[in-house]
């Protein structure tokens, strides 16, 4: 447990981030005075001075400060206050954060901003390695993926909407998921139920739609192929009748290989999807099963390998680094498995520890990679991006990313997920759909986000459905933003 203090301001959130990430995954306690026993950090904007202390047992263990202005504006107080936390963690722990000051903002945001302001790129640069102590290497991965999502949202129109279809089932429950996802064994009698439900917020949606244009449809999940062959059919023959799926990008985020039949394969492709996710995490046997897959690596190759046989030239394969019990040597075994299937896009994560995760719970029963470990195990899947002939095009971090990392999608040119820029970059209103799932209006003028959400369990969401339809009639805007 850490416990924190401020003293003359109320920044708790940049505090608590920025300490979390010298010390992630622990308890973090906002106290109003110095506690006798464990650690203690006071962070202190007054007089003029802008500092941090730190306490162990009661004993001043540490101190860092810096005078400032008094005319200064908040977000300089944000950024003082979380320097001297920084400065003094740094020197305790000899740390030195890939991503400096930068916590709960994604960095390619912070550079399309500036230039969008008419900044260079030399300037985004330097702002993001002299003011926020971004290691050169990420402020330019920064600079690559901003400059490669202004390529896809420079051709937004006002009237563009996507969609997302949340389908909240999975075949077992992964050790790190947080996300809404049911167990089929348990939930199986509920599913044609839930699809009923569904069909009926997309039926309102559809006719809601028709003042916009919508630009890319998005199945996720759970795992949306864990649904049958019958029940994939009805969900992707419902949506065939609401909306226009031609022109445009048509995701299934087909996840876990134990659910992909050759069957399942062939509706996306006849239904037009055009664009699929199969996941392996690893191609490593004894972390898939320590993370709870019920499925092998051979499963991975086989069910890919289907795939591009049937047309799909358009497959993301996602990968999580830091697994349990992985080393860089385990991560350069995966990268070689995925060189050989070669597909169009990958999505590099960085274990993140939430709250709501099995992982969580057990975490003491769990060995978790190192930040050094990490960051090596970064560096090979750079250099096998590389080598494939993909650029970064999307970026996003996390809370209790274990070494505060990132994420990044990787792409052949031409094959970036459209979808996935849209919703970091929040330029667009998401339509959403299912248990668990949040509309997002985004207002193009003001950049205003307003979100409506959907209940998360499964049984309120069937039982009320009526209701989350009655929030979106409420609150969407009414006509369109022409
Ligand atoms: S496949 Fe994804 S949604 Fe399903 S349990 Fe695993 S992490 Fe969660």
């Amino acid at each position: 447990m850490i416990q924190y203090i401020l003293q003359g301001h109320e920044l708790q959130n940049d505090v608590q981030t920025m300490i979390q990430v010298f010390y992630p995954n622990l308890h973090y306690i906002r106290r109003e005075e110095i506690a006798p026993s464990g650690m203690s950090v006071v962070s202190c904007m007054e007089k003029g001075i802008a500092s941090a202390m730190l306490y162990r047992n009661g004993q001043k263990a540490g101190v860092w400060s810096v005078p400032f202005p008094l005319d200064i504006e908040e977000k300089e107080i944000k950024r003082l206050v979380k320097l001297a936390i920084y400065e003094l963690l740094q020197k305790d722990t000899g740390l030195r954060p890939q991503w400096g000051l930068l916590t709960g903002v994604r960095p390619a945001k912070i550079v399309s901003g500036l230039l969008a302001e008419g900044k260079s790129e030399k300037y985004c640069l330097e702002y993001l390695m002299k003011d926020y102590l971004v290691l050169e290497q990420k402020a330019r991965l920064a600079l690559t993926v901003a400059k490669a999502e202004e390529k896809i949202l420079q051709g937004n129109q006002s009237h563009d909407i996507s969609l997302y279809i949340g389908i909240p089932f999975c075949p077992t429950r992964c050790l790190y998921c947080s996300f809404t996802a049911y167990p089929l064994a348990q939930y199986q009698n509920r599913v044609d139920e839930y699809l009923d439900a569904l069909f009926k917020e997309l039926a309102f949606l559809a006719e809601y739609a028709k003042g916009f244009s919508l630009k890319s449809i998005y199945i996720g999940g759970g795992t949306p192929t864990s649904l049958s062959e019958v029940q994939l059919e009805r969900l992707l023959k419902k949506i065939a009748e609401l909306f226009e799926t031609r022109e445009m990008e048509y995701t299934v985020e087909a996840g876990r290989p134990d659910t992909i039949t050759k069957e399942k394969l062939r509706l996306m492709q006849a239904y037009g999807v055009n664009r699929i996710s199969i996941n392996p995490q690893t191609m490593n046997e004894e972390t898939l099963k320590r993370i709870g897959r019920k499925h092998s690596v051979a499963d991975i190759r086989r069910v890919f390998q289907e795939a591009r046989a049937l047309g799909h030239d358009n497959i993301n394969m996602d990968l999580i680094l830091g697994l349990p019990g992985e080393t860089p040597w385990d991560v350069s075994h995966t990268m070689e498995e995925i060189l050989a299937l070669a597909p169009d896009n990958i999505t590099v994560h960085t274990l993140a520890v939430k709250r709501a995760s099995r992982l969580k719970e057990e975490f003491d029963q769990h060995t978790l990679s190192t930040a050094k470990a990490l960051e090596e195990m970064l560096e090979i899947t750079a250099a096998y991006a590389k080598k494939m002939g993909m650029k970064p095009y999307y970026m996003y971090r996390q809370k209790n990313m274990v070494g505060n990392f990132e994420n990044v999608g990787y792409c052949h040119p031409g094959k970036e997920g459209v979808y996935n820029v849209q919703i970091m970059e929040e330029k667009q209103m998401v339509l959403a759909a299912g248990a668990g799932a949040s509309t997002k209006i985004v207002d193009p003028l003001t950049d205003k986000i307003d979100r409506i959400f959907n209940v998360k369990s499964v049984e309120d969401y069937i039982a009320r459905i009526d209701e989350m339809i009655q929030r979106k009639r409420a609150g969407l805007p009414k006509g369109g933003w022409k």
